[in-house]
């Protein structure tokens, strides 16, 4: 890279791509800084952050996304795709005179094929405005991360994303459907979108999740469905926690998908319900939908289990309050400005293992001095396991020992997952964060992960730093 403060590559980025596309305001050189992990908050809120990109870039096509890489593979230059910024591990962080290339304004949605039941969208489309264009048409996504509306369609590819109603629609990668990827050297791949095939490896397995290291998603093609006809909810409650995992298994066990299956410990659930729910019990979320028939048939069947698992019916109106507060979070920004160190993990396991990680988790965690509050809430769950989506809430005396404080909630949440047979991350990815323990992870899976990048970025320019270890 050529040592001038990034003057060569700005002239040839705007030589490319035009004046109106490339910026190095401070402005939006500090709007472009770091994304929503709270170690960067932290950092940043005691001036330890520096902005170090040296430009951003804003493409307006696909082929203005190839002309900018081919201008950073050539100069070597290292880029840091930029989405939304609502990542929490600390996968958008540009390195020391970076190319930022913010998709903010490939915010299309492309076409609607109403027969195929599918949809093309360009990748800096905010999840919110996705989902309210297919609404008006009288589809959905199915995808509702909490942060629908901070988070793009590309970032969700981009960081394997999981909505709040994925026991019945899926994840990310349940709707994928086709994809268009720019490489490091500005070729383009593109991905057919089809029901299934079978003509060798799948490559939208390559780009999920890969978090801007092995290209740049322009466009997807994803599955939609049908707005449901009728919705359905009730919330149970269990003497403990393990009550509600073992009535949630058997509602999964047995073959039925309601959409929304939440089960919180006695923490949350005295934090959120404590109005409807008995203290210190947890609390079962649940919510069905779909033809009417298929809505009633199935909340019926999961009454029917969670009674015999001895849980007791508390109505709809938990479920009620959880619609109208699920994307109301307090700011992170806010909480570390007023000195608390934050975070939530989530993690993954077997029916087999959940019950032991998470007690694992919660007695590690809580062992943190100056630790006030760990909890957890499964929230996505399959047949044959679910996730925990663990918050931790510390408050050290002094604001000097902050990162250190969060980085020792992370290393034991994360040892103990790794010790109880978890899986590191269920749907926030791995950024910066998690990389020390990819290996425990993926053991020589990491060294196809190395290859696979060496193949398609043989220069390094791709995100360097984020998900691989060093
Ligand atoms: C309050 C809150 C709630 C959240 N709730 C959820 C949730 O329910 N479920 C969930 O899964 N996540 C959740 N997240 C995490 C976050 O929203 C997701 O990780 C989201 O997918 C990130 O999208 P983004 O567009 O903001 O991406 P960014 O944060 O901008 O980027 C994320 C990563 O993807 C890369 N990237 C972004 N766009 C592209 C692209 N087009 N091509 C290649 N690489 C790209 C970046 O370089 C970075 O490594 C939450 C975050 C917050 C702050």
């Amino acid at each position: 890279m050529a040592d001038d403060g990034g003057e060569r590559l700005r002239a040839e980025l705007v030589a490319e791509l035009g004046e109106g596309r490339v910026s190095w305001s401070e402005d939006d050189l500090s709007a472009r800084a770091h994304d929503t992990w709270p170690l960067s908050l932290i950092r940043a809120e005691q001036g330890r952050l520096p902005t170090r990109a040296a430009c951003v870039v804003r493409p307006q096509s696909t082929e203005e996304v190839q002309a900018a890489l081919r201008v950073a593979d050539r100069l070597r230059v290292p880029v840091s795709p930029f989405g939304a910024g609502s990542g929490v591990c600390g996968g958008f962080l540009p390195e020391a005179g970076a190319v930022v290339v913010d998709m903010g304004a490939m915010n299309a949605l492309v076409e609607v094929d109403e027969v195929s039941l599918q949809a093309r969208v360009q990748a800096g489309m905010m999840g919110h405005h996705f989902e309210d264009a297919l609404n008006q048409r009288g589809y959905s996504m199915g995808h509702f991360p909490q942060s629908i509306e901070l988070s793009t369609v590309g970032g969700w590819v981009s960081t394997r994303a999981a909505g709040q109603f994925s026991s019945r629609y899926g994840s990310i990668e349940d709707m994928l459907l086709g994809l268009e990827v720019v490489l490091a050297d500005g070729r383009l791949v593109s991905i057919k979108p089809s029901p299934r095939r079978s003509a060798g490896p799948d490559l939208r397995h390559v780009f999920l999740g890969s978090e801007g290291t092995l290209g740049i998603v322009t466009e997807l093609t994803v599955k939609t469905f049908p707005v449901p006809e009728t919705r359905r909810m009730v919330a149970f409650g269990f003497d403990d926690f393990d009550e509600g995992l073992e009535a949630t298994r058997k509602i999964v066990r047995a073959g039925w998908r309601p959409p929304v299956l939440r089960l919180y410990d006695g923490h949350e659930a005295g934090r959120h319900f404590g109005e409807w729910i008995a203290e210190d019990a947890a609390a079962l979320l649940i919510v069905t939908e779909g033809p009417a028939a298929m809505a009633d048939a199935e909340l019926a069947a999961c009454r029917e289990i969670c009674t015999a698992q001895g849980g007791s019916d508390a109505g709809a109106a938990p479920v009620e309050h959880w619609f109208v507060e699920r994307n109301n979070v307090p700011s992170l920004r806010d909480l570390v400005a007023r000195g608390l160190v934050v975070d939530t993990i989530e993690v993954t396991a077997d029916w087999t293992h959940i019950s032991d990680l998470y007690r694992n988790v919660v007695e590690s965690v809580g062992e943190v001095k100056s630790l006030l509050i760990v909890s957890g809430h499964s929230s996505h769950s399959y047949a044959q396991g679910t996730n925990i989506y663990f918050t931790f809430v510390a408050n050290p005396d002094d604001p000097a020992d902050s990162e250190d404080v969060y980085l020792e909630c992370w290393r034991r949440a994360m040892d103990a997952t790794v010790r109880s047979g978890g899986s590191i991350s269920h749907h926030h990815g791995v950024g910066r964060l998690r990389t020390p323990w990819m290996r425990a992870e993926h053991g020589v899976g990491i060294d196809v992960l190395r290859s696979i990048k060496q193949a398609l970025d043989p220069n390094g320019i791709l995100n360097p730093g984020a998900l691989l270890p060093e």
